[in-house]
């Protein structure tokens, strides 16, 4: 059998959630070194991804890298918080100059942060960078505010790698890098090599593209450096447990990884809102595991031939035999 994949998780997984209705919360509040302590106890995660600065955490850089040692996990990336209260009107584009700075600086201090973490990447998710409204911004303004702001902070810092994260929309109405293309051609235009793609399979499902096919374009511009996996029911962002609605498009896209050699960490990026965080996590990787076997059982070549010919039910009845006798065993691991 191929070698498993390292497993992460962004350790929000292992928090609690708030939103519009529930203001209080939908569980008691977890503390930073409790939400690692969570992730440890799922077995089967190596890499976490923080975001900094560590909301309520009134502790130490050193405490956080104690309680990864000693729960055997690595902070794989870390995401500066450019999407809260004080970037309501975006961090790269906001119209003030001011605040455009603070949140440059923010990502500065949160990629210094990375770096003494030993950190592969710093996730930047701009989801306040984008507008709600007909004629409420100048386009081709924010989009070059976007670019010279990336440009800047990716130049400044050869030595790490930066990840943009692209969704359609939440929280802005419209989200300025909201696909892979238009993310890509963003990338390319700055062309500095240390800039990627973080692909969240299930911002790809929401925003209508065909996953596997968005991160075989990524690969193809030598770009995707990381991935979030979850599901959604293709209306909105649900971070629903991976495989849980869309198993053969995960397939799909994990067949894209494999067949391309891609090597990154398989990472969750799940809210289980009103279940166990630790077993959420478990589920989810029970599944990765079964994938992860169908891919080492698929007819690659049987499935090749299907695809020179474009014959899609020949396709299907190779992918659902490998799918489904391995999703058999899921209970054995
Ligand atoms: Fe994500
Ligand atoms: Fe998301």
């Amino acid at each position: 059998m191929t070698d498993l994949p390292v497993f992460g998780a962004g350790i929000w997984h292992f928090a609690t959630y708030k939103d519009r209705y529930a203001t209080d919360g939908y569980g008691p509040p977890v503390g930073l070194l409790e939400q690692i302590d969570r992730a440890g106890a799922v077995g089967d995660l190596s890499v976490v991804d923080l975001n900094w600065p560590f909301a309520g955490f009134d502790g130490t850089l050193d405490d956080v890298k104690a309680a990864l040692s000693r729960n055997g996990l690595e902070a794989i990336a870390i995401t500066p918080e450019i999407y809260t209260r004080d970037f309501v009107k975006g961090s790269f584009t906001h119209p003030d100059p001011a605040v455009r700075k603070r949140a440059l600086d923010l990502m500065h201090h949160a990629t210094d942060v990375a770096k003494d973490l030993g950190s592969s990447y710093v996730k930047l998710w701009p989801g306040q960078d984008g507008w709600d409204y007909p004629f409420q911004v100048n386009y081709h303004d924010i989009w070059q505010l976007a670019l010279d702001g990336l440009r800047e902070l990716c130049a400044a810092h050869p030595e790490i790698n930066f990840v943009i994260e692209y969704k359609p929309r939440e929280p802005r109405v419209k989200i300025i890098f909201p696909n892979v293309a238009r993310t890509l051609l963003g990338i390319e235009k700055i062309g500095l090599p240390n800039l990627g793609i973080l692909l969240d399979f299930g911002h790809s499902l929401y925003g209508l593209e065909t996953p596997a096919d968005a991160a075989q374009l990524a690969i193809d511009y030598g770009r995707l450096f990381a991935i979030d996996v979850n599901d959604n029911l293709r209306g909105w962002d649900d971070d629903m447990v991976v495989g849980s609605v869309h198993l053969v498009e995960t397939f799909e896209f994990f067949h894209t990884l494999r067949k391309n050699n891609w090597q990154g960490v398989w990472q969750l990026d799940q809210f289980p809102f009103r279940e166990d965080s630790v077993e959420a996590a478990r589920q989810a990787i029970r599944f990765l595991k079964a994938v992860h076997r169908a891919l080492d059982s698929l007819d690659d070549s049987a499935l090749a031939a299907a695809q020179a010919d474009h014959d899609a039910l020949a396709a299907q009845r190779l992918v659902q035999r490998a799918l489904l006798t391995s999703m058999a065993d899921t209970e054995d691991t």
